[in-house]
């Protein structure tokens, strides 16, 4: 068995670094540490300069906009990006606002409609199923679709719903019939924003930073039959589909936590290196070296196993998809903690705070940055970097001085 990192992908974790380095850290370094929220006029500039070089929805087939990347490949991509401790490289490779695999399922005029407008940022979108009844126990939902005619009418409140409030339509889970509940009791429909009788409710604010939650409202909101996910033959399949999504989205918050887990790693050692105690560096003593080794293991182990999953699973004959997925995310949700953690509780500080503090200004930590030399692989015509200035318009962009990175064509 091959451990290492296939050359191509290689360079494309090289790139997409190199696309956060000179494009996003300017931008990165405006955002206000003390306010979560990055804004979304920003945070679509973002997918949209990534997709153009052909980072975002890398995964999604070439004939839709997508670069056709293989799944390893858009796991290290995801890794990669993380990596870099970014704000905004989060928004570099898609999350539940961009397109989802669900839709490769919708009908030929769906996928034109919704999912390419996804693939190139055009658009976004949020996956409502969740509500203040049905959480984990998501086959319970009480939102009802009623059939009328050749229409349906939907009616209850999802909440907790991310991009909920920005997006241009929502993936609604309603019940069309209670007592059938996952065994064909569900479907899944496309509702777009301004639809009389869909509206946003609360905003609903988490720990976790960036886009808040939202709750979405229903009432009596007529949808027609095109808008069931996959067309009018899928009534009752929603339940599958909504599994599926949430299978697909274990895989990329294990690759993120991953890079995040490295990222805060590498603050880790330069931490141990440059703090001293006792005249030497308390890297030098064994406790510490023990704590550093520990992380690096469970990350070591955690990356495996997400690769794992996505290279050997699949040749499988039986692919237990969806308890390997859920495998990984919780072993690898830890990890993106883990390494960090010891740093604030050990080293006595906030680590990367600190670490931060120790570097020229403009530096920044991870190991890896550094010159991207020509890039091999090629795309779209690059239409100019990201400007500084959080607001500033694609138009208003300076003629690009160095070669962009690019995507995977
Ligand atoms: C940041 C964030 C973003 C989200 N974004 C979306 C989104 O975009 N779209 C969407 O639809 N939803 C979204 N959600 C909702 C999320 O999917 C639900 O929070 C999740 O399904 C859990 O539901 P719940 O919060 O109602 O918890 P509950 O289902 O009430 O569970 C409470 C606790 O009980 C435990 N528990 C429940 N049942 C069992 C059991 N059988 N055995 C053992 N333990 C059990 C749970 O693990 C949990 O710890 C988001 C949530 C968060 C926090």
């Amino acid at each position: 068995m091959d451990f290492s990192i296939p050359d191509e992908y290689a360079e494309l974790q090289r790139n997409i670094t190199g696309f956060i380095d000179r494009e996003l850290r300017p931008l990165d370094d405006e955002l206000d540490p003390e306010q979560d929220d990055v804004p979304v006029e920003l945070r679509d500039r973002v997918r949209k300069r990534s997709a153009e070089l052909g980072f975002y929805a890398a995964d999604f087939p070439e004939d839709l906009g997508g670069s056709g990347l293989p799944q390893l490949g858009m796991v290290l991509l995801r890794e990669a990006a993380a990596r870099s401790g970014r704000r905004l490289a989060g928004f570099t490779t898609y999350g539940p606002e961009g397109p989802t695999g669900l839709l490769l399922n919708a009908t030929d005029e769906q996928k034109k409609k919704y999912l390419v407008p996804l693939i190139s940022a055009d658009k976004s979108m949020c996956f409502a199923l969740t509500e203040p009844e049905a959480g984990s126990d998501a086959q319970s939902i009480r939102t009802t679709a009623t059939r009328d005619g050749d229409s349906w009418v939907l009616n209850g409140t999802k909440h907790f719903i991310t991009n909920g409030k920005h997006a241009d339509f929502a993936l609604v889970f309603a019940a069309n019939d209670r007592a059938k509940k996952a065994q064909g009791g569900i479907t899944a429909f496309l509702v777009e924003k301004g639809t009389p009788g869909f509206s946003v409710g609360r905003a609903q604010r988490g720990m976790v930073e960036g886009e808040g939650q939202f709750e979405l409202v229903f009432e009596d909101c007529r949808v027609s039959e095109e808008q069931i996910l996959g067309g009018a033959g899928n009534v009752g399949m929603g339940f599958y589909s909504a599994m599926q999504f949430l299978a697909m989205g274990r895989l990329s918050i294990a690759a993120m936590c991953n890079g995040i887990a490295d990222y805060a790693l590498s603050l880790g050692i330069q931490y141990a290196k440059d703090r001293t105690a006792f005249d030497r560096p308390i890297g030098k003593n064994q406790y510490v070296q023990g704590h550093i080794v520990d992380s690096a293991v469970e990350l070591k182990a955690s990356k495996l196993m997400t690769y794992e999953r996505v290279e050997v699973r699949p040749r499988r004959r039986r692919d237990p998809g969806v308890i390997d997925g859920q495998a990984v995310r919780i072993r690898d949700g830890q990890p993106g903690r883990r390494p960090h953690d010891p740093g604030p509780r050990r080293h006595g500080l906030d680590a990367r705070a600190a670490a931060r503090a120790h570097l020229p200004a403009g530096e920044d930590l991870h190991p890896r940055r550094g010159d991207l030399g020509d890039p091999k692989v090629h795309h779209r015509q690059d239409p100019g970097p990201l400007e500084s200035g959080s607001l500033a318009t694609p138009a208003s962009r300076a003629d690009p001085a160095a070669p962009a990175p690019s995507g995977p064509r």
